[in-house]
């Protein structure tokens, strides 16, 4: 087949993926569009996918994804004239045990805030949905009224024919066999039919993904997994519109397909599919049958469906999909090379999400920035360490499981750890520290008392929450110790740093040396791409401080802000310091018990740094605290970290200093009113919203990035705000994601809470939409929907409110 020498863009893989990107980028207006499959449309994974198409996600926008593409499903094949199979047949999904019934609970209040249809149900209601199903041992269910699902082969061609009747070209039987860069960027694939150049690189290429990427020098963490279900005949009281039911408590699924059932799920223990590399001729083919690890899924569905025990079972299908190291599919410009785009990795959702996902990867594409918060989902959460194939392997036999699994709050993935560690972590160990993993590091969340059990998890308040309290207590009446080893650091250095600095930040950079300066880096729409400080350390050195799980993200965009003629080399040098956080009110008491330097406030003014002793390291002290109250942050070259740790410890004994972890750290600065990047603040958040005006410096003589928006917006109604909630009583406990209510109507939803110990009583932040942000609130009653109940909180613009004159 004869293959042009140049298209502006070429997608990789002609799966529902691949399809979806180019009908999307030909709707908006990008023809000039080459889509080459090593096989035939379809003939990776998509074609036998189960085809059920649901609407939730675990938040907003990507809700808001998968139901635009449930829109676009409804309406492709009256716009293309190929049929996709697409029945709203509504879902129904059923709870076991009281805990799943309250997950449900959750989903309903989160359904409602983010536009979509969902309702509690009955046992008996469910029955009368599903009548095959057996209902005497289920605790209720969810009825969601516009999922559906489609015949995927079918939906494919069909958007394959919408991209082509808008002039994309779509090449089978061509596999791309190199990836040609220049400078820096993608220009062009090889194949054995010849070269094509181009402007763009779309890797659509499924299981084949990470493979491919390598060809780039693109990391692209994926890894297959068998994953199964079974087709049986025609089964009486089966009829097509018979609605998709779930049982995660079993691990099942069904749809009803001609007359009969597709059965399958996700079973706990996945099986890893270890052929390496895939070959490009694995095309409509499937895998061994396995039945031993099918059981628990056949055994739970006879339990389910009794009547599987006389239906004819057609076949038990067995194809491997591809599945990524935290169960979210991967979309976003490579930061290792430019135009190099990815859209795979789609954990057993791609039906469901590649109407949305390639929408938004067109508009990636076509703007040069995504369009909203995609974080979850985006390229550059992953560190290259994730790349490695045994961890990908063993990680994969866990996150399969998690489509059904019972998430438990704060629950930590067990695979692939413990691999990034600070040199204090057999220390900590040692002394109790419970880890959990961020970004792939390891970081004591709490420490468990000498001879306690590790409690079990719970939705209700956690058998570790006493210990926190100690640890918080320690911090606001003594002095605590955390090892913040984790935070992502950055030297950014050379004549232009200071410019590129004042261009990316909202904040005025041009400091005195010595100076720290927190500041957040906007987008063109005056969203958060990250907030920072930045400690000046030379005229022309900065060292820049962001969260540990931003290190790809923050790099790559400042990185690709520096202009070529700008002279600024930014290096990653988060694994060089360990940051030891000294807080509480003893914290220079102790500091002056292992350091002759001078850190009284005058010597050492707040948001300042100096170069001091303590034992035998050298260290740099930060008067700085992220809890609130007094404290400093030692910025410890990580070899002496050890030895600053053990001296900061032997000497603290007499001032009752006390180990302490995130949980203490983060529940503590939300007490203060701290954002966190990733919960309060993102891309979709100004500064304005965020309440961080103070933050923004609209009159350095520096134009920044972000600045036009802002100034626009300024004065404007605001569409969402940032609010405190304080819990009416100690009683209860969330865990953050719970709607708010005002006035019986959802406004918006918890970002963070945490329990404070100045409360008594959890506090939370997050946003609250439409009019309620237009309003001030110091003290406004209103509830937020915990596992289904109501509970009384009290909205505040500012808490604690200032101490009065
Ligand atoms: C048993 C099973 C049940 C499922 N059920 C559902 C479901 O109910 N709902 C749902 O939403 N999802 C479901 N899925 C998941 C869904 O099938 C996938 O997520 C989706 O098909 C992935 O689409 P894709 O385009 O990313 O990959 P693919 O369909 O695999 O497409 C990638 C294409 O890239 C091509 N390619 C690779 N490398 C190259 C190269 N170098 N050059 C040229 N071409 C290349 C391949 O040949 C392939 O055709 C299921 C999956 C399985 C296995």
């Amino acid at each position: 087949m004869n293959i042009p020498t140049q298209a502006q863009i070429i997608i990789v893989g002609g799966g529902i993926a691949g399809c979806s990107v180019a009908y999307h980028l030909a709707k908006m207006g990008k023809t000039d569009v080459l889509l080459l499959e090593q096989g035939k449309l379809t003939s990776g994974t998509t074609w036998h996918a189960a085809g059920l198409v649901g609407q939730m996600r675990p938040n907003r926008n990507m809700t808001q994804m998968s139901k635009y593409g449930i829109e676009l499903y409804a309406l492709l094949e009256a716009e293309t004239g190929l049929a996709t199979g697409w029945k709203q047949c509504g879902s129904v999904n059923v709870a076991r045990t009281p805990e799943r019934m309250k997950v449900l609970k959750k989903q309903v209040a989160m359904a409602n805030s983010f536009g979509v249809e969902c309702h509690e149900i009955s046992p008996q209601e469910a029955g009368d949905k599903y009548p095959i199903m057996r209902t005497d041992d289920l605790q209720g269910a969810i009825w969601l009224p516009g999922d559906g699902k489609a015949n995927p082969a079918d939906l494919c061609m069909s958007l394959a024919k919408g991209a082509r009747n808008r002039g994309v070209k779509m090449a089978e039987g061509i596999e791309v066999t190199g990836v040609i860069t220049e400078n820096g960027k993608a220009v062009g694939v090889r194949t054995a039919q010849g070269e094509v150049r181009c402007e763009v690189i779309v890797n659509c290429a499924g299981q084949w993904a990470r493979q491919f990427g390598r060809l780039a020098g693109v990391n692209v963490p994926l890894y297959s997994a068998e994953h199964f279900y079974i087709v049986t005949g025609k089964i009486p009281g089966v009829h097509p519109m018979l609605p998709v039911m779930r049982d995660p408590d079993g691990f099942i699924y069904y749809k009803e397909e001609v007359g009969g059932l597709v059965m399958g799920g996700f079973e706990p223990q996945a099986k890893p599919w270890k052929m390496d590399p895939i070959p490009s001729t694995f095309q409509f083919e499937l895998l061994d049958e396995d039945w031993d690890q099918f059981e628990p899924l056949m055994t739970a569905a006879l339990h389910r469906t009794p009547c599987l025990e006389t239906a004819e079972v057609k076949m038990l299908l067995n194809g491997p999909e591809s599945f990524t190291p935290d169960g979210n599919f991967i979309l976003g410009e490579a930061p290792e090379l430019r135009n190099f785009f990815v859209c795979a990795g789609f954990n057993s959702a791609g039906i469901a999400n590649s109407g949305g996902a390639g929408r938004l990867m067109a508009e990636w594409i076509v703007g040069g920035e995504p369009s909203t918060d995609l974080w979850d989902v985006d390229i550059r959460r992953f560190g290259p360490f994730t790349g490695n194939r045994k961890a990908l392997a063993e990680r994969t036999g866990e996150t399969l499981g998690l489509h059904y699994a019972m998430r438990w709050p704060r629950q930590e993935l067990e695979t692939a750890r413990p691999l990034r560690t600070s040199p204090l972590y057999d220390i900590l160990a040692a002394k109790g520290a419970e880890f959990g993993s961020k970004n792939g590091w390891e970081r004591a969340s709490y420490f468990r008392p000498e001879g306690m059990p590790r409690p079990g998890h719970t939705l209700d308040k956690p058998g570790w929450l006493p210990w926190m309290i100690e640890e918080q207590k320690a911090t606001r009446e003594a002095v605590a110790l955390y090892d913040q080893t984790s935070f992502s650091k950055y030297l950014l250095q050379g004549r232009d740093a200071l410019a590129v600095l004042q261009r990316l930040c909202a904040n005025e950079m041009d400091v005195p040396i010595g100076k720290m300066v927190y500041s957040a880096m906007l987008n063109e729409r005056g969203g958060f791409e990250s907030d920072l400080t930045v400690m000046r350390q030379a005229a022309d050195r900065f060292l820049i401080i962001t969260g540990s799980a931003q290190t790809v993200r923050d790099f790559d965009w400042i990185k690709r802000h520096i202009a070529e003629a700008e002279h600024a080399l930014l290096t990653d040098v988060s694994a060089m310091y360990s940051v030891l956080s000294v807080m509480g009110p003893k914290a220079r008491e102790l500091l002056a018990l292992v350091s002759p330097d001078d850190l009284s406030p005058e010597a050492l003014k707040f948001s300042w740094t100096k170069e001091i002793d303590v034992g035998f390291a050298r260290v740099r002290a930060a008067r700085m605290s992220y809890v609130g109250g007094p404290g400093f942050e030692l910025y410890t070259p990580i070899e002496m970290a050890r030895h600053v740790y053990l001296a900061l410890m032997e000497a603290g004994q007499a001032l009752g200093i006390r180990d302490a972890g995130y949980y203490a750290l983060d529940a503590l600065r939300i007490e203060q009113g701290r954002r966190a990047w990733g919960a309060e603040l993102g891309p979709d958040e100004t500064p304005w919203e965020a309440g961080l005006a103070f933050s923004v410096k609209l009159d350095k003589p520096a134009d920044f990035i972000g600045k036009a928006a802002l100034l626009n917006a300024q004065g404007l109604t605001l569409r969402k705000k940032l609010v405190t909630l304080v819990f009416d009583t100690g009683d209860a406990f969330a865990w953050g994601g719970e709607a708010i209510v005002l006035g019986g109507q959802s406004v918006g939803e918890i970002s963070s809470v945490g329990w404070s110990p100045l409360a008594g009583a959890c506090v939370a932040l997050g946003y609250v939409r439409g009019d309620s942000a237009n309003q001030a609130h110091a003290g406004t009653p209103a509830q937020i929907e915990l596992w289904g109940e109501r509970v009384a909180v009290k909205l505040y613009d500012r808490w604690p409110l200032p101490a009065k004159a």
